[in-house]
């Protein structure tokens, strides 16, 4: 069994965040009254003329840009003839022989914290179609054209991925490239973000390839992996058994956890491509190019790569604070807020982010762009710890005050009661109740049983709420105790 490698190649449809459609003017919302966005080119009127989308263009090119691939200054539409209820056209306007983007590369982090090159053969721009829906209406089908016209990239990668972990991996990393570059939202339940996984298995690396099959329309990055994974293990269990694999589309059983055939595999030929006569070659000019190329944010690979250089970040950290674009930008914040990047700061800031923040978050199910601690809040915070003011858990109290709305750190700090007792006269009243009230531990510390020390600093913690200055608390404790 070991011997059997297994290769996959992924295409991922990447929808494009702009408002209108890639053709025409209808708008692109998700969520509209069924048929309430269809625009004439997207119905098909007779007569009708496609007219591209600037935005759309800009945005395929800012990924092939970000990618490091061939952005062509001359690409072509192409028609894929096909006949589906819900393309009305009976074509899909695609980019067949000369797409607009050629080649790049991806670097993907698995789990286990190796990372693997994702090389990609090509990204093209292409509408998306219709949908038809099944069970609208008993015994008919029903069609919405909203989507008709949407603006995608396909994204395809070469046959370079070896498990179901690295095609989810690789999966992961477009999807955060894609939504860092702010040209797609990555809603995988809206439809924004999905993939088609070819998988085949071959005797061993130097073996040629093996037939494929096609796992279409896979909306999460768990149902990849798993997708792929029976996959694997149903082509390995043929070929064992001496049949082999029949070249196919298949689809994905979410609740059974299997792959089945849906249609044999269609070939290119099959969709009688063509260059599309009613729109002209789609030509860049140089500046154009360069004026994308300028504005590119800095990539979440590289910045990954310079917090781990100049910060000193582990590489759990690193990658928890380039996760996505918006938790980068709020450790951004909050380190320029305390007064710019340095080692000790940002760790301190990426344990906040982790800890507290990443679980009042998950807890309110809200993303980190509409946190009620903004990077200001988290700084002033820090602030009051740094300067010793309150100890790290009273921190912890005041982060779900500025969360409840209760006002700033030191605000709540003031308004509560909650500063450090560094005052020696308030702290050893304190001290001295808690001797007074437990004569037996006092007789065993004197005694030379120095281990209920710390059970001492339990009770006046506690008595103050966590509010006690460590060291003094423990100098008092001692000197009393002596
Ligand atoms: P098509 O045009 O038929 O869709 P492509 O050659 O464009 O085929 O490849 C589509 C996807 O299939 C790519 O992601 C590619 O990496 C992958 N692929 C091609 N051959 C294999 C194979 N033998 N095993 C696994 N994946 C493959
Ligand atoms: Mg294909």
């Amino acid at each position: 069994m070991s011997a059997w490698q297994a290769v996959i190649g992924l295409e991922l449809h990447v929808q494009l965040a702009t408002r209108r459609k890639l053709f025409s003017g209808a708008a692109t919302a998700y969520g509209a009254e069924p048929n309430a966005q269809v625009g004439l080119v997207d119905a098909a009127l007779p007569g009708t003329l496609p007219v591209p989308n600037a935005e759309a263009v800009r945005m395929a090119v800012r990924f092939g840009l970000a990618v490091g691939g061939r952005v062509a200054r001359r690409s072509e539409f192409a028609r894929k003839n096909y006949f589906y209820p819900d393309l009305p056209k009976g074509y899909q306007i695609s980019q067949y022989e000369h797409p607009i983007v050629a080649g790049g590369e991806v670097r993907a982090r698995l789990d286990d914290g190796r990372d693997v090159r994702v090389a990609l053969v090509r990204a093209h721009l292409e509408e998306d179609a219709g949908k038809s829906l099944h069970d609208a209406f008993h015994g008919a089908t029903a069609i919405d054209l909203n989507r008709a016209g949407t603006p995608l990239i396909e994204v395809v990668t070469t046959p370079c991925l070896h498990s179901a972990a690295e095609a989810a991996a690789a999966m992961r990393a477009i999807h955060r490239l894609v939504t860092w570059l702010g040209i797609c939202d990555g809603n995988l339940q809206e439809g924004s973000f999905r993939c088609d996984a070819n998988v085949s298995v071959r005797p061993g690396p130097d073996a040629p390839l093996g037939t494929r099959c096609e796992i279409k329309n896979l909306n999460s990055f768990r149902f990849v992996e798993k997708a792929v994974e029976y996959e694997i293990e149903r082509q390995i269990r043929e070929l064992e058994a001496g049949r082999p694999i029949r070249q196919e589309t298949r689809l994905y059983d979410e609740t059974r956890h299997q792959t089945r055939a849906l249609r044999g595999k269609e070939e290119a030929h099959d969709y009688r491509y063509f260059p599309d006569p009613d729109l002209p070659p789609l030509v860049l000019a140089e500046a154009e190019i360069d004026a994308i190329a300028a504005a590119l944010p800095e990539l979440p690979d590289a910045r990954r790569d310079r917090y781990q250089r100049e910060l000193g970040l582990s590489d759990y950290d690193a990658d928890l604070v380039t996760a996505d674009r918006s938790t980068s930008e709020y450790f951004e914040a909050t380190l320029a807020a305390l007064g710019g990047p340095e080692p000790k700061r940002a760790k301190t800031v990426a344990n906040w982010i982790a800890g507290e923040l990443a679980a009042a978050l998950n807890a309110a199910q809200r993303p980190i762009a509409e946190s009620p601690v903004g990077p200001e809040a988290l700084a002033g915070l820090i602030r009051e710890i740094e300067a010793g003011r309150i100890s790290q858990k009273v921190g912890k109290d005041v982060f779900a005050a500025i969360w409840a709305g209760e006002g700033d750190a030191a605000t709540i700090i003031a308004a509560r009661g909650l500063s450090v007792i560094r005052d020696d006269a308030a702290l050893a009243a304190q001290v001295d109740a808690i001797l007074a009230a437990n004569p037996k531990p006092v007789a065993q510390y004197r005694a030379g049983d120095t281990r209920v020390l710390g059970w001492f600093v339990g009770q006046v913690m506690r008595a103050t709420r966590g509010q006690a200055d460590p060291a003094t608390l423990d100098r008092l404790l001692r000197e009393r105790l002596g």
